[in-house]
């Protein structure tokens, strides 16, 4: 029982869901989540924003995500066009950069960022820079503007 609750919080079930999954009343699922200790799940169930504020990014968010990027837009115009703050936005994008999904897309390479040298998921042969460096390279060109 413990280990497939494990899962379902883990993977952002509400109280309900789980109970309902595990055929147990929702007290009692709250009641094994505390004893068990597995905190405050890591990430809203879609679209709710958690206790601390967070709101999931879905697959398709993502993917908006990415793609606004690749326009060349700053955390903050993505975070503008996408209803969401500016840290909510980087966090993201350092997270997609970071992490290795176990279905990454073909033509997702990893590349030694030119700057840095952290290894990080490029998009293609252009993106030559990690997330982090891109914003440095944005800011000094907004010196510019
Ligand atoms: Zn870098």
């Amino acid at each position: 029982m413990d280990e497939s609750l494990g899962r379902l919080w883990a993977n952002n079930a509400t109280d309900d869901e789980i109970a309902e999954a595990m055929g147990k009343p929702a007290s009692a699922v709250k009641a094994r989540v505390s004893r068990l200790r597995l905190g405050s799940r890591d990430r809203a169930v879609s679209g709710v924003p958690t206790a601390d504020g967070k709101v999931c990014w879905t697959p398709s968010d993502d993917k908006e995500l990415l793609r606004l990027r690749r326009q060349g837009l700053s955390a903050r115009w993505i975070g503008v066009e996408m209803g969401r703050t500016p840290g909510s936005v980087r966090s993201r994008l350092l997270k997609i950069d970071y992490q290795r999904p176990s279905t990454a897309p073909r033509d997702h390479t990893s590349r030694r960022c030119m700057r840095c040298t952290a290894v990080f998921r490029s998009e293609g042969i252009g993106n030559r820079l990690c997330y982090m460096c891109t914003g440095y390279a944005e800011q000094a060109r907004s010196q510019y503007d």
